[in-house]
Order: structure tokens, then C-alpha cells, then sequence
């Protein structure tokens, strides 16, 4: 960290609830690729993918994916997937700087695009994208799970693509949590996992296709649980889980009851629903210099007037694009601005 920039220490109700824990039990993995599992039912039904640790400090999908895993929770009905996917930053943890074991070169949540992966570059990322991949080709559907810098309410992320609505009737299926952040037409910043290869909103779907749950026919979806560090990021994220278990028909829903009973304590399939609340992504702020910093602090969920001042970038005026722009994912005033990354999304609201 260099002597100019503005980077605030860390709050004081900062508290990291979950540390890592040994995954070499789950090293070898069952299907040839580190860290993942495939566990088939013997019944007709999707092959569905659930992902943990795509972003190396984001526990709560390690506590969901382990959860499962120790507790032997199969499939019902067709294939299941679990994977650890950054394993190597996640091992990189350091307690006394916690928001760095995100990556260890790029973001493997940026490169997912064909044209990268069947590239030349190398790091980390890229080799374990490229070894990750055959777990992905086949799923029809898959569930990303991730966390937030911040301690903002959980919400999903999906890239609605043209002729597929599949991905928001997953999100809307799914039901919890509520708060949906819409990026129609994909990321604009890079090739996450949810618009890898079958999941790509750019590709074109056979209208004719006969075929049974066809690889990404059934959409892919980020849960964003909550605060990284949060034991309670953890339990959403096992909850969301089982909720997707149900949706796809994986679990029947008096098995997903009863393992949210097991795994969480309570029937979260009981508790009563809140309509989805849908943000469409109009533009990604990302960061141009080391001197990001907002004109009030923001967490997420704030929300702006058209031309209000959202923040300066260096002598850059960062200024609200619409009425009713909502802010998700800021960079935290504790963090470091970096040049290349996103500093913030602004969305709006949509029926
Ligand atoms: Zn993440």
C-alpha cells in the first residue's frame, strides 16, 4: 500500500467468524479434477453444478459445499456436482489481510470466455479454469456462490440472454434470496463463470432441441450470501443450495426440507416469501487510479438521483446516470483502489 493513497484502516465491526479450514480431504476429488465431486443418482434427471471458492476469500460456499460433502448428501434424481474452484488463493489467507486472498494473479472470474481459455496465458486462474472446465460442459444448470466485501442483504446475479429466460426463472425459482442484479447481455468486464461455454448468453439455442435437460438450458446464477467473513453467509449459502437442489428436481422437496432442518436448523421452505426485486446493470464504474473515493460512504443499496455526485476517481466526476440509481458491489473505503478493477455497479430498479 503506498503512502498516497486513501485507503481507511479496517473497521472496528469488521469480525472474521469463519477462517478457512483444511480442505486436503477433499484434495483428490472423484472425477479426475482436484476439489470437485460428482455424484451421480442412477435416476433420469439434470446434471446440475454447484461452486464454492471462485474467489479464494469467499467462504460461505466453502461452508455450504462442506456441509454437504461431510454430511454424504447425494442426488434424487439425476447428477450433482460440488467443487472448490481457487483452492490455491483461499490457502493464501492471511488473517491480518483478509481481503487478499481473493486471487492470486487474475480474477478466475473474468476469463471464462472461449477465446481466453483456449489462449496462451498462463497463472493459477487460468490453469485451474482450464482444468475445471469438463466439470462445467455438461451441467444444465449451475449455481455460483460468492460473497461481498461489504455486509450488504444477499442477492443473485445473473446475464439474462435473449430467446433463454432460463437463468431468471432459476433466480425466481430459487426465491431466495429476493434481490436479483440483472446483467442483461453478460458482464461487461470479462467472462464470468455463469456465462461460461453452455451458459454464454451469446449462444444461439437450437429452438428444435429435443434433448433432455441440455447442458445450460436450465441457466446459471450468482448468490452473493454476504459478508465474506459472516457465519451468516454461510448458512445462506447452505440454503440457496438446497433451494437450487429443489428447483432443478434434484432433491424432492421433502428432502430439501429435511437436509435444511440437518444442515441450518431450520426448514427455511417454511418460512414465507418475498417477491423478487429486480436491478438491471446500466454501467460498471471501474476503477482508473488509486484515488477512488466516494461523496458518502456506501455499502451497497444506496441510491442516487440523476447527476448526483456518486464520487471522484481522480479528477474524474463519477455522477449518477439515471434517477433511481442503485449502487451494488462499492469498493469499500477500507480497501485499495486498483486501476483495471470495478469499482462499483450502478443499476436501476425494473418490474
Ligand atoms: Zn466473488
Amino acid at each position: 500500500m503506498n503512502s498516497t493513497s486513501t485507503v481507511e484502516p479496517f473497521p472496528a465491526d469488521l469480525v472474521i467468524e469463519v477462517v478457512p479450514r483444511d480442505l486436503s480431504a477433499y484434495r483428490a476429488g472423484d472425477c479426475g479434477i482436484p476439489y470437485a465431486f460428482v455424484f451421480d443418482s442412477g435416476v433420469p434427471g439434470p446434471r446440475v453444478a454447484i461452486n464454492a471458492l471462485t474467489h479464494g476469500n469467499e467462504f460461505c460456499g466453502m461452508v455450504a459445499v462442506c456441509a454437504m460433502l461431510d454430511a454424504g448428501l447425494r442426488p434424487e434424481r439425476g447428477s450433482l456436482s460440488l467443487s472448490f474452484a481457487n483452492v490455491a488463493a483461499y490457502e493464501s489467507f492471511d488473517i491480518a489481510a483478509p481481503f487478499e486472498s481473493r486471487q492470486l494473479v487474475h480474477n478466475l472470474n473474468r476469463i471464462w470466455s472461449d477465446a481466453e481459455l483456449a489462449g496462451d496465458q498462463r497463472s493459477p486462474e487460468f490453469d485451474r479454469a482450464r482444468e475445471m472446465r469438463s466439470l462445467f460442459d455438461p451441467a444444465y444448470a449451475l449455481l455460483d456462490i460468492h460473497s461481498t466485501s461489504q455486509a450488504v442483504p444477499p442477492f443473485f446475479v445473473y446475464s439474462p440472454s435473449t430467446g433463454n429466460a432460463a437463468s431468471g426463472a432459476l433466480a425466481d425459482g430459487i426465491g431466495l434470496p429476493p434481490v436479483q442484479l440483472l446483467m442483461p447481455g453478460g458482464m461487461q468486464t470479462g467472462t464470468p463463470l455463469i456465462e461460461y461455454g453452455p451458459f454464454s448468453p451469446k449462444r444461439v439455442r437450437s429452438a428444435s432441441s429435443t434433448e433432455p435437460f441440455a447442458p445450460g438450458a436450465g441457466g446459471a446464477v450468482v448468490v452473493e450470501c454476504g459478508q465474506h467473513f459472516a457465519a451468516r453467509a454461510g448458512v445462506v449459502a447452505t440454503q440457496v443450495s438446497l433451494a437450487f437442489l429443489r428447483q432443478t428436481g434434484v432433491l424432492s422437496d421433502a428432502s430439501a426440507s429435511s437436509w435444511s432442518i440437518r444442515l441450518t436448523g431450520v426448514d427455511v421452505f417454511a418460512e414465507p416469501r418475498t417477491p423478487p426485486r429486480r436491478y438491471q446493470l446500466l454501467s460498471t464504474h471501474v476503477i482508473q487510479t488509486p484515488h477512488l473515493r466516494w461523496a458518502r460512504p456506501l455499502q451497497g443499496m444506496e441510491v442516487f438521483a440523476k447527476d448526483e455526485l456518486i464520487g471522484h476517481d481522480g479528477e474524474l466526476e463519477i455522477r449518477s446516470p439515471c434517477d433511481d440509481c442503485t449502487i451494488f458491489m462499492p469498493l469499500a473505503s477500507y480497501r485499495p483502489a486498483v486501476p483495471g478493477r470495478e469499482g462499483a455497479y450502478f443499476t436501476r430498479p425494473v418490474a
